[in-house]
């Protein structure tokens, strides 16, 4: 699955999307679509910018900092990962959305070594499993007051990756509390985070977090494969 030809892959998606988006009577171009190439090789990353995909994900340092060699500017680069304080200063002028702020330690060592304001999501432990990184639910309006003062650093949103379980409705409601919380966060308007944007679905429940408002969606095996 996954391993045939991208652009046969990408429209399958796009039908996806624009079939999720009609049910609840949104405009799919809202929808920004990540295609996570953190399994695959750079042959593979180029043939998904000629599909017409060039928002990357990435979720290592070496894998990100091996594909910019060669892709550059030709991306909007997207780090998703756990990403380590020290590792910062590698990637941070390659980057421009990091989805997986969630400390602050992080969030002083970002917004220490940018050159410009880093676009952030705050990423949300909804679910609670000990296994998954991110802030607890009630942790997060805290946070974002608490990095007010850093003047480099914008939230834009919130990143959830939902469990790997079969009861889509237990996935959903992830999605759903994600929002919430999203919304809540907005009502604060703080200057520093207007967090409009959810980055959540993946390649198993991407058609659930678009009905639920996904804005940002991080596709890696149904796009672009695991090689
Ligand atoms: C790997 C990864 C994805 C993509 O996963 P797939 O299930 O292959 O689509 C999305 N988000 C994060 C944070 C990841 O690490």
């Amino acid at each position: 699955m996954g391993n045939m030809d991208v652009k046969a892959n990408l429209q399958h998606i796009r039908k996806c999307i624009a079939d999720a988006c009609q049910k609840i009577n949104r405009n799919s171009e809202e929808i920004t679509l990540i295609a996570v190439t953190k399994y695959v090789t750079i042959e593979r990353t180029e043939e998904t910018i000629n599909a017409g995909v060039t928002d990357l994900g990435e979720s290592r340092q070496e894998g990100l900092l091996e594909k910019y060699e060669h892709i550059q500017d030709q991306a909007t680069w997207h780090f998703i990962g756990t990403l380590q304080t020290r590792k910062v200063r590698d990637i941070i002028d390659k980057v421009d959305v990091i989805h997986s702020l969630d400390r602050m330690s992080l969030a002083k060592e970002i917004n220490k070594r940018t050159s410009c304001t880093m676009d952030c999501f705050v990423q949300v432990n909804v679910s609670g499993e000990e296994s998954k990184h991110g802030l607890s639910p009630k942790g997060v309006i805290p946070f974002i007051k608490e990095i007010a003062d850093f003047e480099n650093i914008r939230i834009v949103g919130l990143m959830t990756m939902a469990p790997h379980v079969d009861d889509q409705q237990q996935v959903r409601n992830i999605f759903k509390r994600l929002a919430g919380i999203r919304d809540a966060v907005m009502k604060e308007k703080f200057q520093h985070a207007p967090c409009e944007y959810l980055s959540m679905g993946m390649s198993n429940d991407y058609h659930i977090a678009v009905e639920e408002g996904a804005t940002h969606i991080r596709i890696g095996s149904k796009l672009v494969g695991t090689e």
